[in-house]
């Protein structure tokens, strides 16, 4: 029977995993939000400190939204921060605090789509429903020599269906980890160790030469590409060190999160263009450097569909300067340890300290 092999093949070799020897639904799903798009080795970190810093989904939903992307940062996707701050408060407040027991009732949390809902019901209270990753996309699709695009609403009933058969209905907690184990660890992208897996015998992509070929992907998502000129300023007041910082907002990406003066182009700036928009730009804050604009960092930052091509540029303004601009404002370099920042951002400080320890340079 396939469910048994491949439990029986997950109790020798399955991963241990923290979240694996707990049955509390929030701390399943905090690991389950946090793994989406992120690898166990970096996530297993991020995991450990959450837990730690809000034992509770209560804990979690009386921080403040700062403190929840501060201790997200690095991780990226910070919409799964957000939601993950919103659906706690949602189940504090609403659900007095209790964790939903359904599959209905756990797909209704914000940022919480099919693949978590089962995963999270079938780990934590041993619902039948099967979890379909990539892992097991992969698996599955090998196994029968299925050649639906995955990654579309039709592959996923398809497999869904599948998968509906195949899943111990006493036992689904391990099949689900079984499948997604396996899969990761025996039937990779490649190589894939064929000869010496148990199902070699069954599977259709061996036996008709497809392995290769399979998973089919959906085309992929253009790339698109930004070009982002942020502005480090850089002032002596009070005896103090200040840079100017706002936090983004709108619905575009790493809202919440704070940075510099940014000002986006729709095409890369020629020298011409770049110092065009510098006079510009100083002349709106009504200061003019107290050293040239420079060029100080570049670098291609890349999301999933975007590529981010970024350049800061880096000038020293007159002690007590006050700069008249929209909705930054000064903050010192204690300051900024404590907000949120993007991975870009934490980049060009981290190249900042390597050429000087500047007050702003990240330690
Ligand atoms: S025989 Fe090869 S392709 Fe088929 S399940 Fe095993 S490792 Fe994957």
């Amino acid at each position: 029977m396939f469910s048994k092999k491949i439990i029986d093949w997950y109790s020798e070799n399955g991963r241990s995993l923290p979240w694996r020897v707990t049955s509390d639904a929030y701390k399943i799903w905090l690991s389950e939000i946090i793994l989406q798009q992120t690898r166990i080795e970096q996530g297993t970190s991020y995991y450990l400190r959450f837990v730690e810093t809000f034992p509770t989904v209560c804990d979690l939903a009386a921080a403040s939204e700062q403190e929840v992307l501060k201790l997200w940062q690095g991780l990226g996707y910070y919409s799964r921060a957000r939601n993950l701050h919103a659906a706690a408060q949602y189940i504090a407040t609403e659900l007095d605090g209790r964790f939903p027991d359904t599959y209905e009732g756990i797909l209704k949390l914000k940022g919480v789509g099919r693949y978590t809902a089962a995963a999270i019901a079938s780990f934590a209270y041993r619902l039948p429903y099967p979890v379909i990753d990539g892992n097991v996309y992969r698996l599955v699709a090998r196994l029968y020599g299925i050649s639906t695009p995955i990654g579309t609403d039709a592959a996923y009933k398809e497999f869904e269906q599948l998968l509906q058969h195949l899943i111990d209905r006493r036992r689904p907690d391990l099949f689900n980890q079984a499948m997604m184990d396996f899969g990761s660890i025996y039937c990779k992208p490649v190589p894939v160790n064929c000869e010496t897996c148990i199902f070699r015998q069954e599977c259709v992509a061996r036996r008709e030469d497809r392995v290769a070929l399979l998973p089919v992907k959906a085309a992929a998502t253009a790339v698109k590409e930004r070009w982002f000129y942020y502005y480090h300023l850089e002032w002596r007041s009070d005896g103090q060190t200040l840079t100017l910082l706002h936090q983004r907002t709108g619905s575009d990406i790493w809202r919440g999160l704070y940075e510099f003066p940014l000002l986006e182009a729709d095409h890369p700036l020629s020298d011409e263009e770049l110092q065009q928009q510098n006079n510009t730009f100083f002349s709106s804050l009504h200061v003019t450097p107290a050293t040239k604009a420079e060029v100080a960092f570049s670098l291609d930052h890349k999301l999933t569909h975007r590529t981010i091509h970024a350049t800061f540029i880096h000038a020293i303004l007159p002690e007590d300067s006050t700069p008249n601009i929209r909705n930054d404002k000064p903050y010192t370099a204690e300051g900024l340890k404590k907000l949120p920042i993007s991975r870009l951002i934490d980049r060009y400080l981290s190249s900042m300290c390597k050429k000087s320890p500047a007050p702003f340079g990240k330690k």
